[in-house]
């Protein structure tokens, strides 16, 4: 996708996020499609994070779901598969989607904005979302999408080739879920890191600590999907649990990662204030005031047509709420764009710092880290 023209740069400015998924599998990125042609590659790779059991048993330790597999079968993500006692990886170096996108899209809106991330995303996730915005890759097996071959070293050339003429300052980890090509990603992220490309990972957050661990050193920045504040509602929704998600929160946080949160807004099942005034609370307890929350509209889709569209005023809402209770920052998000909840203010004197379109910035007054009219330092990772 080359975003170098007025015309595109026009048609994406008004492009929300579901919109800009269903064109995932549509808009091959050009120049790598020039030198990689797409198919259905699966180089199964012997796995890290899991211990051998009774037998040919193993037990995989990556993320909560700890999957004992039998020889033969195959892990909930469907990328992680036990082949005579051992247990490989079938989602390393093929990504089935790739793209350059606006860093805001991931969402980070306090990290280099105005910069591109080189996304990319395996098939497979280790949750099963009922409302999944990318279910066509996320809940499928590697060898039912079409994929590239882009092993790490490989993928941080494409980098390093796109870079300048594309602004591009960090590898994006995203779309699907991240934690379950974790040795894909581990790899790429130590050598983007040698060649001074950032790493950020859009993540749902259901990780085992060892493996989170490894990662955070590599790791500048992430956008967490708090999903629900119920673990009743991430059993019946996502089949995962709430608890390992704040715990990654909170070692995300603790590692010196800039963080953000996404809280996506469903009617009926998260929507209630009392819910979104418990999460924000946690979060000011437990990660301070500076992480930006991002309220964030859902649209009916996959498992959940029945619900309605969240109303504008939900988002708008919580988002109010969150900032009354003492969030320094806090957005809306697949919104029409020009919403004034997608811009950052001063939380010091309400100066307007950084004017976004959708996922495009029109100004930033930000100077160094601070607001230039009454010097607040403005969290975030500005160069
Ligand atoms: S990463 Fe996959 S195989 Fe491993 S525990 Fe999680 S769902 Fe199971």
């Amino acid at each position: 996708m080359c975003l170098t023209t007025d015309k595109k740069i026009l048609k994406f400015i008004d492009m929300n996020r579901r919109e800009f998924l269903k064109t995932l599998a549509v808009l091959p990125l050009t120049a790598l499609a020039k030198t990689s042609s797409r198919g259905y590659y699966v180089d199964p790779k012997v796995a890290s994070y899991w211990i051998k059991k009774e037998g040919n048993t193993v037990q995989c330790q990556n993320c909560p779901h700890k999957c004992v597999l039998k020889d033969g079968q195959r892990g909930f993500c469907r990328v992680r598969e036990n082949r005579g006692g051992k247990l490989y990886t079938l989602s390393y170096g093929n990504p089935c989607a790739v793209h350059i996108d606006p860093i805001e899209k991931k969402p980070l809106y306090h990290f280099l904005p105005g910069t591109t991330a080189y996304s990319i995303a395996t098939a497979g996730c280790n949750f099963r979302c009922k409302h999944c915005q990318n279910y066509q890759i996320s809940q499928v097996a590697p060898e039912e999408t079409s994929n590239y071959k882009l092993p790490p070293e490989k993928l941080v050339n494409e980098v390093l080739h796109h870079k300048n003429r594309n602004n591009i300052s960090s590898i994006a980890y995203t779309y699907t879920e991240p934690s379950i090509f974790i040795e894909y990603m581990l790899d790429s992220a130590k050598l983007a890191k040698k060649e001074g490309i950032k790493n950020v990972y859009h993540s749902n957050g259901y990780l085992n600590e060892k493996p989170l661990l490894d990662l955070i050193p590599f790791l500048d920045g992430a956008n967490i999907d708090l999903k629900f504040f119920k673990n009743d509602s991430y059993m019946d929704i996502a089949s995962g649990s709430l608890e390992p998600v704040l715990n990654t929160l909170k070692k995300l946080k603790a590692g010196g990662v800039w963080l953000e949160i996404t809280y996506l807004i469903i009617p009926t099942i998260n929507d209630d204030t009392k819910e979104i005034k418990e999460m924000t609370s946690w979060v000011l307890d437990n990660l301070g005031d500076e992480v930006p929350i991002h309220f964030s509209r859902f649209y009916p889709t996959y498992k959940l047509e029945n619900l309605p569209q969240t109303p504008l005023k939900s988002v708008e809402k919580a988002r109010e709420i969150a900032i009354d209770m003492g969030v320094k920052y806090s957005f809306v998000g697949n919104v029409p764009s020009g919403n004034p909840g997608e811009n950052t203010y001063c939380p010091a004197c309400g100066k307007l710092l950084i004017k976004r379109r959708g996922y495009y910035i029109l100004e930033n007054n930000i100077k160094k880290d601070s607001c230039p009219a009454c010097g607040e330092k403005i969290a975030g990772v500005w160069k």
